[in-house]
């Protein structure tokens, strides 16, 4: 282990948490309602290393297969955390991430949720859900429209018996986040869903203050990343 890397990686961790807890307060929320998913996409492993002995147990990631690549070892040596995927599902990876994370943020289709809950039937497993919303209503992301997704949060819940335990959105990047993290605040709660990943590096504090109860934060944890 290199001990500057780890010196610097768990300073990082520090500050963010220490950021998150005064923006909860400020807010009028307990620190502890909010989680804290270190987006590790793209990171080299030291980095990950340096993380994971700076005590973070709580993972997120963009891509299956790259996720199972960095994760396996782990979770085959039995070790204890929690991975999440934040990143586009397509439908025949539906059942590899049903089998590997412990929770999927993008659920936005019919046809997704048929293979997760087709996947979830067939391996025994259920990975806590969140479907993604689309609140800039932007072409090139992913996410339900804000005005489907009532609808489509029923159509889950009915036709494919599944229980999402809340809602994900990330902001266009060129608006002020706090008017889509209230929207999505606003949708989840008129569905009865009280989990919502709002956050990243950049704008995590807004998300604890319009309620979130996960940010996911990449490069102000682990510092900027490479191009894919
Ligand atoms: C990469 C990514 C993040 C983290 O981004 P940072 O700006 O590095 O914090 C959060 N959420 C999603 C969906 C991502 O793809």
């Amino acid at each position: 282990m290199d001990e500057q890397l780890l010196r610097t990686i768990s300073a990082a961790r520090e500050d963010v948490l220490a950021r998150i807890a005064a923006a909860a307060k400020s807010a009028g929320r307990d620190p502890a309602s909010v989680r804290l998913v270190a987006v590790s996409k793209v990171q080299p492993p030291d980095r990950i290393e340096a993380m994971w002995a700076a005590g973070q147990r709580v993972f997120g990631e963009n891509r299956v297969q790259e996720a199972r690549e960095r994760w396996s070892a782990r979770r085959e040596a039995g070790e204890d955390f929690e991975l999440r995927l934040i990143g586009p599902l397509q439908t025949n990876k539906a059942r590899e991430a049903v089998g590997f994370f412990d929770a999927i943020e993008t659920l936005d289709r019919p046809k997704l949720a048929g293979a997760l809950a087709d996947a979830a039937a067939k391996l025994g497993r259920a990975p806590r859900l969140m479907v993604q919303v689309n609140t800039g209503e932007e072409d090139q992301k992913a996410g339900v429209f804000p005005r489907e997704a009532d609808a489509f949060i029923a159509s889950v819940r009915t036709d494919y018996g599944l229980t999402p335990e809340g809602l994900m959105c990330i902001p266009p990047a060129d608006e002020p986040a706090g008017p889509h993290f209230a929207l999505l605040a606003k949708i989840a709660a008129r569905n009865g869903l009280d989990q919502l990943s709002m956050g990243m590096s950049a704008d995590f504090e807004t998300g604890v203050m319009f309620g979130a109860t996960s940010v996911r934060v990449g490069s102000a944890l682990f510092g900027e990343r490479k191009a894919h």
